[in-house]
C-alpha cells in the first residue's frame, strides 16, 4: 500500500466519524428509545405512551420525553442517560454529576419536569381536575447518590413498577383517549425551527431564573431568598418555606 492510500484511508474514516457525530443518534435519544420499549410493555388496554412530545409554551416549547396516559392518571417522565453519582438536594437548582471526581452541574430534573407538566395541564386544561405524576428516570450507569422523599426520581428497571403503584381509577378508556388526541393535536413537528423555538425558550428562562436569583428573588415562586445556617453551612433558602423549598447553595 501507498502512503498516500493510508492517509486516504484514515482521512474517510475520520469523515466518516464525524458524520456519525453530526447525524447519528444522540445518547440522549438512544436512552430515550430504550425507556420507550420498556413502556411498551404496559398493558394496552389501560395505558397510551406517547413519546418526544414537543409543546408550544407562552416563552417557546417544553420537549417531555414520555407522556403516558392511563386509567390510573397521566404520567410525565423525563429520562436521563447519565453515568457517575448523582447528587443534590431535592429542592436544589442544582444537581451534580460527578464522573471519577470530573464534576459536572446541572439544572434539578425534578424541577425540569415540573416545567413538562406546567406545559401539559395547560394543553390540558378543559380535562381538568387531572392527576399528573411527574417521574425522573435515570439509567443504571448513574449511581444516585441522594434521598427524595417527595418526588419520584427511579432508575429506568423501576419505571414500570413506579408507574403501576397507582391503581385507583381515575379515568375511562374514552377519556384517556380524548386526552391523547389531545395531545396528538397540539404537538409540534419536530423541525430545526422548533429546535430553535426550544432554544430560545430554555436561555431565555435561564436568564429570568438569574436575574431573580441575583435580585434576591425566588426563581420559583417570587419570594425573597433568606440566608440560613444548616447542616452543611450557610445556604439561601426561600422565605416562603415550607410552602416552597427552593435551595441555593
Ligand atoms: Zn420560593
Amino acid at each position: 500500500m501507498e502512503p498516500n492510500d493510508i492517509l486516504y484511508g484514515l482521512g474517510a474514516i475520520f469523515v466518516l466519524a464525524i458524520l456519525i457525530r453530526i447525524f447519528g443518534p444522540s445518547k440522549g435519544k438512544v436512552g430515550e428509545r430504550k425507556v420507550a420499549n420498556k413502556l411498551d410493555w404496559l398493558p394496552r388496554n389501560k395505558y397510551m405512551v406517547i413519546n418526544d412530545v414537543i409543546l408550544p409554551t407562552p416563552h417557546g416549547t417544553s420537549q417531555i420525553d414520555h407522556i403516558v396516559v392511563s386509567i390510573y392518571g397521566i404520567f410525565v417522565i423525563e429520562t436521563k442517560y447519565y453515568t457517575g453519582w448523582i447528587y443534590g438536594g431535592e429542592h436544589s437548582e442544582y444537581w451534580t454529576q460527578n464522573v471519577y471526581g470530573e464534576k459536572h452541574q446541572f439544572y434539578n430534573p425534578i424541577f425540569q419536569n415540573e416545567g413538562h407538566v406546567r406545559a401539559l395541564r395547560r394543553v390540558l386544561a378543559e380535562f381538568e381536575p387531572l392527576d399528573i405524576i411527574p417521574i425522573v428516570a435515570f439509567s443504571g450507569t448513574a449511581d444516585i447518590k441522594m434521598d427524595i422523599k417527595e418526588s419520584h426520581v427511579v432508575y429506568w428497571s423501576q419505571l414500570r413498577r413506579c408507574i403501576r403503584r397507582y391503581n385507583k381509577e381515575r379515568h375511562t378508556w374514552k377519556e384517556v383517549k380524548a386526552i391523547c388526541d389531545r395531545i396528538y393535536e397540539v404537538k409540534l413537528k419536530p423541525s430545526r425551527r422548533t429546535q430553535r423555538r426550544h432554544m430560545t425558550g430554555v436561555r431565555s428562562a435561564q436568564i429570568h431564573r438569574e436575574r431573580a436569583i441575583k435580585e434576591g428573588r425566588c426563581p420559583r415562586c417570587g419570594g425573597i431568598l433568606v440566608e440560613r445556617d444548616g447542616q452543611f453551612g450557610r445556604f439561601y433558602g426561600c422565605s416562603n418555606y415550607p410552602r416552597c423549598r427552593f435551595i441555593l447553595k
